[in-house]
């Protein structure tokens, strides 16, 4: 079973280390790729919408407090307190949340972490709409606002959406997360059983 300490190796043939606590440049890594996305989304539709006297900042910022809102308040409220990360001594998860999460939820229940992806507004349809919403708002807003800035920003927005699902989840995160057992995104991205 898991144990404490930096890395395991464990369980169900599993061949990646899992981390009972994630490298500090892993956690870095994510949060880092997770906040620039989100800046740059809110940037992005502020000023793809510049045009309109109210809509650029007033749709950029309300995207800028529900991409936090989701990630640093309803995460840590709502789905950390179910995962294995809350309950270990000493760990650490990719995200840091589990930190916050003790500090501020009450323990639930293992069995309700797949809760997460359950129902339309659930926890990581949130999540998603958080990252791919900002790309989808500045398609339109390039067509009739074109400017080299934005182009650059809506780029880099794509990318870092490629980087998060192809590097970050498959082989940063979820690969090494103790969690993946009993997390359907682990399912989804497939890596439960490498
Ligand atoms: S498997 Fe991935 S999404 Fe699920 S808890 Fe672990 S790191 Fe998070």
């Amino acid at each position: 079973m898991v144990q404490g300490g930096e890395e395991v190796q464990l369980e169900k043939g599993a061949k990646a280390k899992l981390y009972t606590r994630y490298p500090i440049s892993s956690v870095i890594l994510y949060n880092g790729s997770t906040i620039i996305h989100f800046l740059l989304g809110g940037f992005g539709i502020a000023l793809g919408y510049s045009f309109s006297s109210w809509a650029g900042y007033t749709f950029g910022s309300i995207y800028l407090v529900f991409s936090f809102v989701e990630m640093y308040a309803i995460m840590p409220l709502s789905v950390c307190p179910h995962c294995i990360y809350y309950r270990l001594k000493d760990s650490l998860c990719i995200s840091g949340m589990n930190i916050l999460s003790r500090k501020i939820a009450r323990e639930g229940d293992l069995k309700d972490f797949p809760n997460r992806a359950k129902g339309l507004f659930c926890p990581n349809n949130l999540y998603l709409v958080s990252l791919i919403v900002p790309i989808l708002a500045m398609i339109p807003a390039l067509i009739i606002n074109f400017s080299i800035v934005l182009l650059l920003i809506f780029l880099a927005g794509v990318s870092l959406l490629l980087f998060r699902f192809f590097f970050i989840f498959p082989k940063v995160a979820c690969l090494h997360c103790i969690s993946k057992y009993n997390c359907p995104q682990a399912e989804a991205m497939g890596v439960r059983n490498l």
